[in-house]
Parts: C-alpha cells; sequence; structure tokens
C-alpha cells in the first residue's frame, strides 16, 4: 500500500496526514474547506519543525514529508488513485453515512475505507456502503504524530484480512494497534468517559474542587494529567456526545452524562477550544484557573 487519501485536515487529519506522509506514503488530504486544508499544512509543517529542532528528523525528511501530501477540496480528485481512505471528517452521523456512500461509489472495489471516528458504530457507517467487509475504524489518538495507540476496530462484517491489513499497516506507522469489536465507545472511550463523568460527578457533588480531583488522579494514579483537563483538552462537547452515544446505545444510567457537564456545554463553556472549560485557558494555555462556579 503506497497510495492514501485523508478525509478533513482538522486536528485529526492533519495529524494523520503527517503520520502517513512521514513513513513514505503518498497522500492526498481533502477537505471541503480550502481554510483548513491551508491551516492543517501550517501545523504539518509547524510540527516538522519542532522535530527538526529536536534533531528527532532532519530537514531533508521535512522536505520529503511535506513533498509526500498534496491537497484537494473535491473528493472524487483526491481519492483517484488511493488504495486506503481514512475518514477524520467532523464527528456526525449523517454527514460520515453521506460521506461513506459517496467512498463506496467513487473508490475502486478494493479500497480499504477505515474511519477514524470516537464514537460512531463502524457497522453503522459500513451498512451504507456495498463492501461492509472493507470497512473498518482507525482510531488514531491526539496529537496523532506522537501518541502511539491506534486503535482498530472491527464492524460486525469487518473482513479477518482487512484487519490484519489495517494491524500491520498501523505497525508500518510505528503505531501500537489493539484489535477491539464495535460497541459504544469501543474500549478506549468506553473506560476513559465514564471516569471523566464521574470526576464531574464528584465535582458537582461537592466532594472536592477542581485542582483537588486532578491533583488526587494525577499524584494518586501517575496520570499524567487530571481527568477535568483532559476533559477540557478533548472538549466538553465532545465528552458529552461520546456519553450519550453510550448512554443510547447501552440503555444503562451508568453512563448518563453529568448535569453539570450539560450545563457547561449548553453555556458554551468547552474547555481549550472556548477558553473556558473547568479551567480558565483565556490569559495563557498554562493559567490553570479554576471555573468560577466551582473553586478548589
Ligand atoms: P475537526 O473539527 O478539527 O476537523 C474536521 C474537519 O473535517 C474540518 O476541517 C472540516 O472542514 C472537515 N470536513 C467537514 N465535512 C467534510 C466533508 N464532507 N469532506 C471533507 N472534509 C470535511 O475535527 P477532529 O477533532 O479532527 O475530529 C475528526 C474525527 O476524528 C471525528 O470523527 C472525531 O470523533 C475523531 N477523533 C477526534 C479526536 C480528538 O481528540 N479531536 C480524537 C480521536 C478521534
Amino acid at each position: 500500500m503506497k497510495n492514501v487519501a485523508v478525509i478533513g485536515a482538522g486536528t485529526m487529519g492533519n495529524g494523520i496526514a503527517h503520520t502517513f506522509a512521514q513513513s513514505g506514503f503518498k497522500v492526498q488530504l481533502i477537505d471541503i474547506s480550502q481554510a483548513s486544508l491551508d491551516k492543517g499544512l501550517a501545523t504539518i509543517s509547524k510540527n516538522l519543525d519542532r522535530m527538526v529542532a529536536k534533531e528527532k528528523i532532519t530537514e531533508e525528511d521535512k522536505q520529503a514529508t511535506l513533498g509526500n501530501i498534496s491537497t484537494f477540496t473535491d473528493m472524487a480528485q483526491g481519492i483517484s488513485g488511493v488504495e486506503l481512505v481514512v475518514e477524520a471528517a467532523t464527528e456526525n452521523v449523517d454527514l460520515k453515512l453521506k460521506i461513506f456512500k459517496e467512498l463506496d461509489e467513487l473508490c475502486d472495489e478494493a479500497t480499504i475505507l477505515a474511519t477514524n471516528t470516537s464514537s460512531i458504530s463502524i457497522t453503522q457507517i459500513a451498512a451504507v456502503t456495498n463492501r461492509p467487509e472493507k470497512v473498518i475504524g482507525m482510531h488514531f489518538m491526539n496529537p496523532v504524530p506522537i501518541m502511539k495507540l491506534v486503535e482498530i476496530i472491527r464492524g460486525y462484517s469487518t473482513s479477518d484480512d482487512v484487519t490484519t491489513t489495517i494491524m500491520e499497516l498501523s505497525s508500518t506507522l510505528g503505531k501500537i494497534p489493539t484489535e477491539v469489536n464495535d460497541y459504544p465507545g469501543f474500549v478506549a472511550n468506553r473506560i476513559l468517559m465514564p471516569m471523566i463523568n464521574e470526576s464531574i460527578e464528584t465535582l458537582y457533588n461537592g466532594v472536592a474542587g477542581v485542582q483537588v480531583i486532578d491533583t488526587v488522579m494525577k499524584l494518586g494514579m501517575a496520570h499524567p494529567m487530571g481527568p477535568l483537563q483532559l476533559a477540557d483538552f478533548i472538549g466538553l462537547d465532545v465528552c458529552l456526545s461520546i456519553l450519550n452515544v453510550m448512554y443510547d446505545g447501552f440503555k444503562n444510567p451508568k453512563y448518563a452524562p453529568c448535569p453539570l457537564l450539560v450545563n457547561m456545554v449548553r453555556a458554551g463553556k468547552l474547555g481549550v477550544k472556548s477558553s473556558e472549560g473547568f479551567y480558565d485557558y483565556s490569559e495563557s494555555r498554562k493559567a490553570e484557573k479554576v471555573s468560577k462556579q466551582f473553586k478548589s
């Protein structure tokens, strides 16, 4: 496999394109927005500069990586000649179903279609195509060029051959792939999101403040980042949407999002991306002021 298309040049898409290109793949990066493509390429270039400065790669490696990436706003042109598509567009079921229907019509019948979705059913996405055995989840972690894990999610109909190909391909990228089955939240979010939700519930019940909860988990459990700060980085809207997918999928109240999380999202306090969540990021990303409502 040499030619790959990545759909979406946002946070994850540019990281996925970077990772494939640095491993020598020709990457066709597609986004509906030229501004997103420009921003994505600028991010890749800046991240490569950082690697050059740390002497992890050479200037020649950087140029070769950038030379492996071409950009497209037109899907039909962008997927031409590729053996694998990795979709990393906005997390929205209707959008993903539409993209996969289109991909199924446009791509060569041998092309494998992967999605980086955090929470949408691979089986549901596969069902809108005529090749459900060639549809698979490839759940990269943020930031993609640095994080080692790729959660490989087998849909109900994903074939053994396709799973093996994608597991081996992930190793070629220098990642550690793990094979999991397609149930709400897969493994990573099924375990992470209840922990984040419980941290918010602990805050909501007044057991402790933001910094105390994060300190307990950092120093007591050796987590590199406290769960509330991690939630701010992931985006509180994203956390809420993944919890809702698990709540709907399992019909189990243990996944019900904490009312405080729901309120914060309604108030537009989404974490780092809106400059305020459990911490205040307005002056600098290093500022760690607790949000007004719940002081520690
Ligand atoms: P993002 O909002 O940063 O980027 C999404 C990009 O998709 C945007 O540039 C947008 O213009 C583009 N897009 C929208 N519709 C499109 C279309 N029809 N065709 C092509 N491009 C289109 O989102 P993100 O955080 O990069 O998330 C992308 C996917 O990765 C989601 O499925 C998300 O669940 C998943 N994911 C995100 C994270 C994370 O930490 N952000 C981690 C793992 C997985």
